[in-house]
């Protein structure tokens, strides 16, 4: 995990050759979307067991078989709140919760619309009450103009106060955390990697693509 020195708070994970090559399968055009999804698992699984270094630990006592031991508990991982926005989220959460199994799950849909002007539709919000103990975690695998995770942020600050409010994701471009981090100074950022920059269509470079399409499918028009 490296702490990126142009904000607080925000940390890739370009130091581990494993997620890095997940990520390099995953930025391969001509990767399917079945080899697709299970790459957003399995960074759900690493990048979830990651974040665990980072949580608060207790000492407790254990009987071996043969004696009494010391040994610990990650206290942090009892109490996680994975809020995942639809859709491309869904593969990073079902990584996620293989490492944080005890966590309560919010959904919430959560699109952008066009450039330039790039408006935030939510249609469906099913957030948990938070508690002052919790580590919310907000999967988005896109992290691209902020503007959807500004405003999932905004509705997730309403269910109450966590201990930790971190944002999750596979890339970011610089001007999307950067705009996060103006609105959210407290939000902590783990991503696979933060890319160079966003396009006039508001597409992270070098990127991945539309991570929903890639997972999903490309959706019809409407009719
Ligand atoms: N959302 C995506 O899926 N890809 C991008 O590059 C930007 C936003």
């Amino acid at each position: 995990m490296i702490r990126d020195e142009r904000w607080e708070g925000v940390y890739s994970f370009e130091d581990s050759p494993f997620i890095m090559e997940i990520l390099t399968e995953l930025r391969d055009k001509n990767t399917d979307s079945i080899a697709f999804r299970k790459g957003l698992v399995k960074l759900g699984r690493y990048m979830g067991y990651e974040l665990t270094k980072t949580m608060d630990v207790e000492e407790v006592e254990v009987e071996t078989p043969l004696e009494r031991t010391r040994g610990i508990v990650v206290r942090d991982r009892r109490n996680v709140v994975i809020i995942t926005v639809l859709r491309a989220a869904i593969p990073l959460m079902e990584g996620l919760i293989k490492v944080l199994e005890h966590a309560r799950v919010g959904i919430v849909s959560a699109s952008r619309g066009k450039a330039p002007k790039f408006e935030i539709e939510m249609n469906y919000i099913k957030i948990p009450n938070i508690k002052p103990e919790d580590t919310v975690i907000v999967a988005d695998p896109m992290i691209a103009t902020g503007s959807t995770l500004i405003r999932v942020l905004k509705e997730v600050s309403k269910y109450g106060k966590p201990k930790r409010l971190i944002v999750l994701g596979v890339l970011a471009a610089p001007e999307g955390i950067s705009r996060i981090k103006k609105e959210f100074p407290e939000v902590e950022i783990f991503v696979a990697k933060v890319d160079r920059e966003l396009n006039e269509k508001g597409y992270i470079l070098p990127g991945l693509g539309d991570a929903g399409d890639r997972a999903f499918g490309a959706p019809l028009k409407s009719p």
